[in-house]
């Protein structure tokens, strides 16, 4: 029998689990309201500024916050040592969040309860998160994909830690391919077989399951000029066979992050300015993202949960070139913190109103038709 995620836990004030958060958006529900299914992008955070920008951009709009820290982050908060990286996020996002007007989130992405180093830090995450990740799909440390058995195995022994804590457990079924960082890339990649999907829900209990559809981690989601095609076929047999299992389950999308033009333009115009090797503005302009229009299809759907960290990255790296390319001589760590800071939030808040997450929990504080996504103070 699957373990039930219990629903009475309570999380420090405005802390939730993100099912709780992401069932609501499946639900189509704001305020009072039921309205359009919408998603919850999951941001990446690798610094204590990504942190405060991502609340920022869900207060200005009202949103239901979700934040993911991937293994290398948590080691890169903890200075090497990924489970002191836990505590700190943990404190510091109970904090933060306590002051927040919409509630949060927060999420280990691609956990793992395969190796050793991977069990201890998903068994710490239970503890200091409210959301884990437990990608048993792959075996990391040795580079290939687990078994059906094994992968279902060690996906329900987290469940049977987690769901009693009232934390959510993301499961991954195929392999994805791609770079997301250090600790999560993969040379091969399979799809989701929907008869294995079956046997994996109904058997891990999870509710929240990356299925594989063709998304991929990292800056270059296919060639130049070639978006990745992603097997819409298959997202949709896979949600009607996890509908009929619980609807409650939701799917979550890896590698939806969006190539924003203005960005790639900035550091573009910023790179030739500060005298920048071809080389580099070459990589900047072979870049692709994935096509926006198929992961909002994919929504509609079900897929409530959508990953979303390369394009913050490049949009802190274009403000970052755009600031030392105007103002090189500027002594202050305050100014390039806070354009890198402003971009962020903004970046944010484009794919939070992307995502349709906006006036969840208040009105947003800006006018959401005629927001603009600028790089500039
Ligand atoms: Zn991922």
């Amino acid at each position: 029998m699957a373990t039930i995620l219990n629903k009475t836990n309570q999380f420090p004030e405005n802390m939730k689990c993100a099912h709780e958060l992401i069932i609501k958006a499946k639900n189509g529900e704001k305020g009072n309201s039921k309205g359009d299914t919408y998603a919850l992008p999951a941001f990446n955070v690798t610094t204590y500024q990504g942190i405060e920008a991502a609340i920022e951009a869900f207060e200005t709009l009202g949103s239901s916050g979700l934040i993911a820290f991937s293994n290398s982050a948590c080691k890169h908060f903890g200075k090497g040592d990924a489970l002191e990286g836990l505590e700190y996020i943990h404190e510091h996002v109970k904090f933060r969040a306590s002051k927040s007007s919409v509630p949060i989130a927060t999420h280990l992405d691609h956990g793992d309860n395969i190796g050793e180093h991977g069990r201890k830090v998903i068994r710490k995450a239970i503890e200091t998160l409210t959301s884990v990740m437990a990608d048993n799909s792959t075996d990391h440390a040795n580079k290939c994909a687990t078994s059906l058995d094994v992968n279902i195995e060690a996906t329900k022994e987290v469940v049977d830690l987690a769901h009693p804590k009232g934390i959510s457990v993301e499961g991954e079924l195929g392999v994805l391919a791609g770079e997301e960082d250090e600790d999560t890339k993969s040379e091969i990649s399979t799809y989701t077989d929907p008869e294995e999907l079956k046997r994996f829900l109904h058997e891990t209990g999870v509710l929240m399951l990356a299925p594989t559809i063709g998304t991929m981690h990292g800056p270059n989601k296919g060639k130049p000029g070639h978006k990745v095609k992603l097997n819409l076929e298959l997202a949709h047999d896979c949600l009607e066979i996890a509908n009929s299992i619980n609807p409650d389950i939701i799917f979550v999308a890896h590698g939806a992050s969006t190539l924003y033009q203005n960005v790639v333009d900035h550091a573009l115009t910023s790179m030739k300015g500060l005298g920048i090797n071809e080389k580099e503005i070459e990589t900047w302009k072979n870049f692709v993202g994935t096509d926006w229009e198929q992961i909002k299809g994919l929504i509609q759907n079900g897929f409530c949960k959508i990953n979303t960290d390369t394009e913050n990255r490049q949009t802190y790296l274009s403000a970052l070139l755009g600031a030392v390319n105007s103002n090189a001589s500027k002594v202050d760590i305050r100014y390039y913190e806070k354009i890198t800071y402003k971009a962020l939030v903004d970046s944010y808040i484009q794919k939070l109103i992307m995502a349709g997450n906006y006036g969840v929990w208040h009105e947003p504080k800006i006018d959401v038709k005629n927001f603009k996504f600028d790089l500039t103070l």
